[in-house]
């Protein structure tokens, strides 16, 4: 007889241990999948709506979630963003408290499912949508890339969410009393950003090329670029007076012209820094522990997913650090 034990004891510990490594990489993905979808607990969620000015209101998500922008009058209503699927409802009812029109227009700022995740459901309502050309192509591809975690994937939106309408500088509404301009900016968070002014009213909605709670999310893996953020910063400083009110992609308050220059100026600040690390050789590694965000982590760490162990190597490798020398 051959005693097989020690091999059936063998086989079990080894199916023990891939079991529990299956097991933590469950636990350890189910968390980040989560996250990267942003779609915990939506069950909970209260939307809540308030005037920016003029005639152009901003639905809020407490913690977090893509502000939409909406502009409403006789004309109807107009969305600059559609947060998630699960919150379209939310999103109607929060309209429903400041006006008794129909919802008709949405303008999608970018690809990501924190600010195109309703559109499905809106066109189901009869919603038009409109984007720029880029942000539909992202609609095409067969998963959607997401800058955090290193980049991750989430599930394609329905052929349904899909802007029937696209345009490639800029697309001008003619409602409720004013000029609404929606246009291309150079590629910042993705390469289908786009700003929605509103004159009359003098507000700009910015998507997320601004944010109040990190540094900038530059989503390499969707066109963004590090210049790109730079330049349409300008041109959102350019555009805003003294007046204007300023909604950002995230975060819970409207902001200013003031906001839009400190938020311009941290970036050429750390990007000048980076700069110089890598014109003095220095490896990622090094550059990373040089700590060139540390006079600004306490104000733009408020998003425990993009803090400067995200930001900084894109900083670093968009600057030609690691051996491309194109942008030096
Ligand atoms: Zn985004």
């Amino acid at each position: 007889m051959i005693d097989t034990t020690p091999e059936l004891n063998l086989i079990s510990r080894l199916n023990l241990q891939k079991f529990s490594r299956l097991l933590t990489t469950f636990f350890i993905l189910l968390p980040l999948s989560n996250y990267s979808s942003g779609q915990v607990g939506l069950a909970d969620v209260e939307l809540s709506i308030a005037p920016v000015a003029g005639s152009v209101y901003m639905i809020q998500r407490p913690g977090g979630g893509g502000n939409i922008g909406v502009q409403l009058g006789p004309d109807g209503v107009l969305l600059v963003d559609s947060l998630f699927a699960p919150l379209t409802e939310k999103v109607v009812q929060a309209v429903g408290k400041v006006t008794d029109e129909e919802i008709r227009f949405l303008v999608n700022t970018h690809i990501h499912i924190d600010h195109v995740g309703g559109n499905a459901n809106l066109a189901d309502r009869g919603v038009l949508i409109f984007s720029h050309d880029n942000t539909r192509l992202r609609f095409l591809e067969e998963k959607s890339h997401f800058p955090r975690a290193g980049g991750s994937f989430a599930p394609q939106q329905p052929t349904a969410a899909r802007p029937p309408i696209t345009f490639n500088d800029t697309l001008n509404f003619h409602l409720n009393g004013e000029e609404v301009r929606a246009f291309k900016v150079p590629p910042a968070h993705t390469d289908g950003d786009i700003f929605v002014y509103f004159p009359e009213s003098d507000v700009l909605h910015l998507g997320d090329v601004y944010r109040t709670t990190s540094y900038p999310i530059i989503d390499v893996y969707n066109g963004g670029t590090l210049r790109g953020t730079v330049a349409a910063m300008d041109m959102a400083i350019d555009i805003a007076g003294p007046g204007t009110k300023v909604i950002p992609g995230h975060g819970l308050e409207v902001v200013g012209r003031k906001e839009l220059i400190e938020f311009r100026d941290m970036i050429l600040d750390i990007q000048g820094q980076v700069l110089k690390l890598i014109r003095e050789g220095k490896k990622l590694h090094e550059v990373i522990a040089a700590q060139p965000t540390a006079a600004y982590d306490a104000k733009w760490t408020d998003d425990p997913g993009w803090g400067p162990a995200d930001f900084i190597p894109i900083v670093y490798y968009q600057l030609g650090g690691g051996g491309r020398l194109a942008d030096r």
